[in-house]
């Protein structure tokens, strides 16, 4: 139910990006239609059939943003935006103002997560680059016209507003709303302070879109506390609690600025690890583990206080609930082999007896 509800707000932002495609889609369209309408009046038969082809070519965009490929969506556009404003200024000229497309593509690519960064940055830079060109070099090649040049500029000019400040002010409802929904989630966890469970299993379901869209690989790491009922039976529940206080203290210290940790369950914490190789993440959770015992001391306990953790690379197209069973498992693994140890599926078990070896306390 709650991986269900995570995973259903992830399909949320799946919608807000289909959304302001096909309202981009319409409005490429329809801007399409008026200018062969228009071309068909000014009896510039070039322009007209340029215009027909943009319009199959717009009509394909909605297909892909039917089928999620807002990928795809994106790059037709952006073709079809550079095409056209480079066909349509070369033929009339920059005073007629085609080139002003240029700055609402800039924005969609930018704006809208549909590419990755670098490919966004790349489309936005070339348009810049062909705007610039067109306005200082296509200047002299007007040809006469029934209606005058400053009124194309103008109706290219309000024509071009209308999806700039359209994706504009879509984009920041979406970005105010996504910020005070993460807000919301990202609720912290009365007795330790780390982040809620719920805004675990969100950042999670996050990482997984970005690992499916833009290959950005992660790991998860889950850690429960050895023994633990030991020490609230014979300290009590309320020393129980500092003990919690003083781990997860210690499990944050060790964290970087990417790095994500959650207060998973009683004595349950979830790591989500972005951004790094696993064999390096693996060093730096294996270096947690083994540290533990060392700095977090509690008055009147001699045992050590350690936890066993489990540790995964997440699969692409890999689902939340498989990636956390996934998870679970090896640490099941690492209860069952002993205890205070890093059990992950990149590298084999390490025995309990290794590590007593290697450990000081
Ligand atoms: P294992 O190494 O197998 O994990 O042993 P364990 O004793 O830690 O495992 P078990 O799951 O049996 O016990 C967990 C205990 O954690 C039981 C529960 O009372 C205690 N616990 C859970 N949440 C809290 C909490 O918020 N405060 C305190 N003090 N205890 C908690
Ligand atoms: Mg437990
Ligand atoms: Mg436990």
């Amino acid at each position: 139910m709650e991986f269900a509800t995570i995973a259903n707000s992830s399909v949320n932002n799946q919608k807000q990006k289909k959304h302001i495609f096909n309202i981009t889609s319409k409005l490429g369209t329809l801007t399409h239609c008026v200018f062969t309408l228009l071309f068909l009046y000014l009896d510039q038969s070039n322009l007209v059939l340029l215009n027909i082809a943009s319009i199959f070519i717009w009509l394909s965009t909605f297909k892909c943003n039917q089928n999620h490929r807002h990928d795809l969506s994106a790059i037709i556009i952006s073709l079809e935006v550079l095409i056209h404003a480079v066909i349509a200024t070369s033929i009339l000229g920059a005073e007629s103002g085609f080139q002003y497309y240029l700055w609402p593509l800039v924005l969609l690519v930018l704006a809208v997560p549909a590419l990755s960064i670098k490919l966004s940055a790349v489309i936005a830079l070339i348009s810049m680059i062909v705007f610039g060109l067109l306005s200082v070099f296509c200047t002299t090649t007007l040809i006469p016209l029934k209606v005058s040049y400053s009124f194309l500029s103008l109706l290219n000019l309000a024509m071009a507003s209308v999806p700039f400040i359209i994706i504009a002010a879509v984009a920041r409802y979406l970005y105010e709303n996504q910020y005070l929904a993460i807000s919301r989630l990202a609720e912290k966890d009365d007795l330790t302070q780390l982040f809620s469970r719920r805004f675990g299993l969100r950042m999670m379901q996050y990482y997984i879109d970005q690992l499916n869209q833009h290959n950005q690989p992660f790991c998860i790491a889950l850690a429960d506390v050895d023994n633990f009922k030991q020490i609230n039976d014979s300290l009590g529940h309320s020393t129980g609690d500092d003990v919690l206080v003083s781990i997860a203290n210690y499990l944050s210290s060790t964290l970087r600025e990417t790095d994500i940790c959650s207060r998973w369950g009683g004595e349950e914490f979830l790591f989500i690890l972005p951004n790094s190789d696993i064999a390096l993440i693996e060093k730096r959770i294996e270096d947690m583990c083994f540290n533990m015992p060392k700095q977090v001391v509690i008055s009147n306990w001699d045992t050590p206080i350690s936890c066993s953790f489990g540790l995964i690379q997440v699969n692409q197209y890999e689902d939340l609930k498989t990636a956390f069973k996934r998870v679970d498992k090896l640490l099941y693994k690492a209860k069952n082999n002993g205890r205070c140890q890093v059990v992950s599926d990149h590298s084999k078990l390490l025995s309990k007896q290794n590590f007593l070896n290697t450990r000081t306390f």
